[in-house]
This record gives C-alpha cells, structure tokens and sequence, in this order.
C-alpha cells in the first residue's frame, strides 16, 4: 500500500490548485429539471441538446433490440460484434452526414485518435491543430507518428502563415488538419469556408470534429459542413454519439476507402468491443427523432437565443458563443467556483470550467440549454445568475 502514498500529496496539490474534481450523482433521468446529489435543479450542464436521453420511442426501440440481439456482441467489431444493427447506422450516419460511408468508433474520444493514429504514421507528415482543440484531438496528435502545428484559435492569418512558411509543411508527405466544429468550451464555429479553401490551395486533409454540432447546427442539425454548404469538401467528419444522440460512441464520416482503412487498422476499433444492440438502436431511431421531430431543434434554437440574450442584458460577459454553449465568464478559478455552488442552492446546476480545460485566468461557468427547457426554467436560471452575479461582484 505505501507505494502509493503519493498520492496523498497528489491529491493535496490538486485541492490547493482547485482542481480536485469529486462528481455529482445524477439521481433521476436526464433532463432539464433533475435530481441532483440531493436536490431537484435546473440542470444546464448536459449535452442533450434535443432531449433525445428520455424519449419514450428511443426507449422503446433500446428494449426492442434487447430482446431481439441480447445485451452485448462478447466481441470486438472486426470478430463477431458487428451485428446487422451496426451495418444500417453506418449507412444511416453516412446519409445524415453527406459522405459515401461511415464507421462507428467505441468514442468520440477514440474516433479522434483512431484517426489521427491511423492516417498520420510517419514523422514525415504533419498534423496542423487549431490551440482550443479538444483533449481527444491532442491526445490523438500525440500517438500519431506526425509533427504537430498549433495555430492561434480560429486565427486564419497564422494558419495561412504556417501552411505558406513552415519548412516541416513544405516538406511534408501527408498533411492534415483537425479543428473542432462547434468549440467545446466556448461555442463559437470554426471558420470552415475559409480552413477549405486554404487547405485545397496546399493539398492538405480535413478533418472536422463536430461533437457539439450534429445535432445542433445546419439543416436539420447535420453539423458544421451542412451549415457552411460544404458538402464533399471536407474529408472526415467526426461526430459523437454520446451528446444530442444521448447514448455513447463515436464515429468518422467520409469515403469507402477511409472506412475500410480504418476497419483494418483503427486500433480502437480493433482492439476494444462493440456496442450493445441497445446503443445502436437507440442512435437509429434517435435519427428519426431528428428527422421527423424538427421543433425540438426549433426550441433548442429558440431557448439558446433568449437565454442568452437575458445573460447579456444582465451585463454578463458571455464570450463568443454563436451555439447553445453558452460561457459565462468569471475569470478567477476560485470564484468560479464560489459562483457555481451558490447556483446550486438557488437550484441551478452549472459548472465551473477551470484550468487546465481552459487557460488559467479564463475561468467560466458553462451552461448548455436544451430543447425541453421550459421559459420558467431559464427565467429561473437567469434570476439565480443576476443575484448571485451582484452578490460576488461579477456583474
Ligand atoms: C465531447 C467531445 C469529444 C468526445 O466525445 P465522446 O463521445 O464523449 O467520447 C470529442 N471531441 C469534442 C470536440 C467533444 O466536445
């Protein structure tokens, strides 16, 4: 047991440094208004954009494939875990996304670093990174074999430069950028039109990781390449299955060839088990519910915009969030978190973001609404905001 007496000094450190993360028990279903270590609250911190996690027909379809395919596959994808479930969501998030095929990773998380380590294998290539990347991203660059590039958020004269100047990129074999769609922790789009043209011009791949944007933004919430037109431009999409399809998984959008690539030598995709029947069907029928439920996405849009505007007029600094993330920026870690634990006993639950998730000095709370919220609920949430906002001087 003594070897692993540091930790108490690890843990110590992380306290002092405000990081010590202890979760909350989520203690009914998932939702806009829910049971929170105790407490019933405004919850505004989950990423059922659409409310799909309690929808009585994903539920239904979740049980149906239960009895029909049993629990689990016992097996990885690539030995017997691929039932006939898999093949039709494939097909179906190909559609969904605009490209030939696509391919069903165990994550978000191990989409990205199945394909970064799949397609990057040489020192000779080069991964180009916007800076605000998600953890996935970077953990995805790292096993990849390439050189990295990080340009300056969203900053298109540094990227220009690099793909213009860097003698790594100049002399590269592959070459491939990855950006965030929608940014996790700020809500603002990447500047697709602008990365495409770009990486056209110096043969470079593209890659889009739209966790936070199917679902959520363009013509019925396919993401970030239907939202800027532009379809059969970008070369992988990566989307989650985990936030508006309230399940878990992940996959990568794009040509025959990447999915059959990546079904060969993915090693997530290789080494770790399927998904149940019951998450897949539940992703199927959950693309119905997009399809043919639109005012959800309606109300989700609706919900974003009032909340947000109520936040401003307050005089809330709520960055540059053009999604249903909305920051509400405190700055000081300590008082970020002070902020959010008086939320919670006004009954609002939001978290405070910290570093290391967001640079130190840059402290936020981070609120996300969903379509089922109801106008009570946000005016609730926003009169807790004003009132202990005023009482720590944020506002
Ligand atoms: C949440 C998130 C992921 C991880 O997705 P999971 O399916 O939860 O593993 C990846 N990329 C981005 C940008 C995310 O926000």
């Amino acid at each position: 047991m003594a070897n692993l007496d540091f930790l108490k000094e690890e843990i110590a450190l992380l306290k002092k440094e405000e990081r010590f993360i202890e979760p909350a028990i989520l203690q009914s279903e998932q939702g806009p208004v829910c049971q929170i270590n105790g407490k019933e609250v405004v919850n505004l911190t989950s990423n059922n954009y659409l409310c799909l996690a309690s929808h009585p027909k994903i539920k239904e379809a979740a049980i149906e494939a239960t009895k029909k395919y049993g629990i689990g596959t016992a097996a990885v994808r690539t030995i017997i875990g691929t039932t006939s479930l898999h093949e039709i969501l494939e097909k179906r998030l190909a559609e969904f996304k605009g490209t030939q095929a696509s391919i069903v990773i165990q994550s978000g998380f191990t989409s990205n670093t199945a394909v970064c380590q799949s397609l990057m294998t040489s020192p000779q290539d080069v991964l180009i990174s916007d800076e605000l990347n998600h953890a996935s991203i970077i953990d995805g660059a790292r096993l990849s074999k390439a050189k990295r590039k990080i340009y300056r958020h969203s900053d298109m004269a540094h990227l220009k430069e690099i793909l213009e100047n860097d003698e790594d990129v100049k002399n590269a074999r592959r070459k491939m950028l990855v950006t965030d769609g929608v940014f996790s922790m700020d809500g603002d789009i990447a500047n697709l039109p602008e990365i495409v043209e770009l990486c056209k011009k110096h043969n470079v791949i593209t890659m889009v990781d739209d966790a936070h944007a199917s679902g959520v933004i363009g013509p019925q919430g396919r993401g970030t390449v239907a939202y800027y037109n532009l379809k059969g431009q970008v070369d992988i999409q990566i989307g989650t299955l985990s936030k508006a399809f309230a399940t878990i998984g992940g996959y990568a959008a794009g040509s025959f060839e990447l999915k059959q690539y990546l079904q060969s030598v993915a090693r997530p995709f290789l080494f770790s088990s399927s998904h149940p029947p019951a998450v897949i069907a539940s992703c199927i029928a959950g693309l119905d519910v997009i399809y043919n439920e639109p005012e959800r996405l309606k109300r989700l849009w609706e919900n974003t915009n009032f909340f947000k505007e109520e936040l401003k007029k307050a005089g809330f600094d709520t960055g540059n969030s053009k999604t249903p993330i909305t920051p509400v920026m405190v700055g000081d870690e300590k008082k970020a978190k002070e902020l959010s634990k008086m939320l919670f006993e006004e009954g609002v639950f939001a978290l405070a973001i910290v570093f290391p998730t967001v640079p130190r000095g840059k402290a936020r709370i981070r609120t996300i609404v969903t379509s089922d919220h109801t106008q009570e609920n946000l005016q609730k949430a926003v009169n807790a905001f004003v009132k202990c906002g005023k009482k720590l001087g944020i506002i």
